[in-house]
């Protein structure tokens, strides 16, 4: 990385199998002077498994500030630095977005090194909507609060992606049930990557249910995808706009029906344009 300019790396790594890591990602962390991990004795572990011996600082959400200083002066010394947490895309849930702010204030590259993301992850195998998706990370731990905001989000239509730790998945299920309705789908995606894998998606209420049966199912590290919420009819009826779409689209044109279910829906006519049009091209 010699002849490159001195740049901010963003690395992500792999959020369970080790050898999901990209040659790329290697090549990067190996030939910067220097790594910025969440918990160093973590990603050790990984740079061992790599080979790797490049030197480390930690940087986790008590020392982002002070750490900003110690990396703008490697950078300006000439040196690349890569930032990795330790699991999955940095900033994403996780350290990163003050130093990168900073990095790039100071006027140097920050380039990023794709990689896993749990969240993506799970909205790739979870078979609800994808075209469009809200990212809302953890939801706030205590019940009051996570009820609160949980009524805040009951209007999104679009899918709504949230990662849960073990101990509050059951909580945090029920709530979403109580809260959005007892059939609103969701997808539990539970250990990605890992051997442990499993992915379901059920009603609310039963999802509730079947996280009760078994032990072993709240084990692990999660990711909610959840369904979209219906929109409103102007008369405050629910509808869900599918299958409005459906029925109109057997109708008459694209145009025609996305015009129709905007004027009953209220919803802008370009987005419900876009989605007649993902539901004819998937007929
Ligand atoms: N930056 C990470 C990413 O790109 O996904 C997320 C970091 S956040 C601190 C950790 C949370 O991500 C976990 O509590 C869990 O909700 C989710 N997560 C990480 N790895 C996962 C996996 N293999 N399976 C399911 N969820 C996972």
């Amino acid at each position: 990385m010699q002849s490159m300019p001195a740049a901010l790396w963003i690395v992500a790594t792999p959020i369970g199998n080790l050898g999901d890591f990209s040659d790329r990602a290697r090549r990067t962390l190996a030939d910067v002077a220097l790594i910025a991990a969440e918990d160093t004795r973590h990603s050790a572990r990984l740079t061992r498994h790599l080979g790797i011996d490049t030197p480390m600082v930690s940087l986790h959400e008590h020392n982002e500030h002070a750490r900003v200083e110690r990396i703008l002066e490697s950078l300006a010394a000439g040196e690349s630095v890569a930032l990795i947490s330790d699991a999955g895309t940095p900033l994403i849930s996780d350290p990163g977005y003050t130093l990168v702010g900073a990095v790039r204030a100071a006027g140097y590259p920050v380039l990023a090194v794709p990689g896993a993301c749990a969240a993506i992850a799970a909205l790739s195998v979870a078979g609800l909507p994808s075209d469009r998706f809200v990212f809302e990370g953890f939801l706030p731990a205590k019940a009051t609060a996570r009820q609160a905001r949980l009524g805040e989000l009951a209007d999104e239509t679009r899918t709504l992606i949230c990662y849960e730790s073990s101990h509050r998945i059951e909580r945090c299920v029920l709530d979403i049930a109580a809260v959005f309705g007892a059939t609103r789908r969701i997808g539990l995606c539970r250990e990605l990557s890992k051997l442990h894998e499993q992915s379901v998606v059920l009603d609310a209420e039963a999802l509730g249910q079947w996280l009760a049966e078994d032990d072993n199912r709240r084990r692990g590290e999660f990711v909610l995808v959840i369904e979209g919420g219906p929109l409103q009819r102007r008369d405050g009826a629910e509808i869900a706009l599918d299958d409005l779409l459906g029925e109109l689209l057997a109708l008459t044109g694209t145009k025609q029906a996305a015009k129709a279910a905007a004027r009953l829906t209220g919803a802008a006519t370009n987005d419900i344009y876009a989605r007649a049009l993902a539901l004819t091209a998937a007929d």
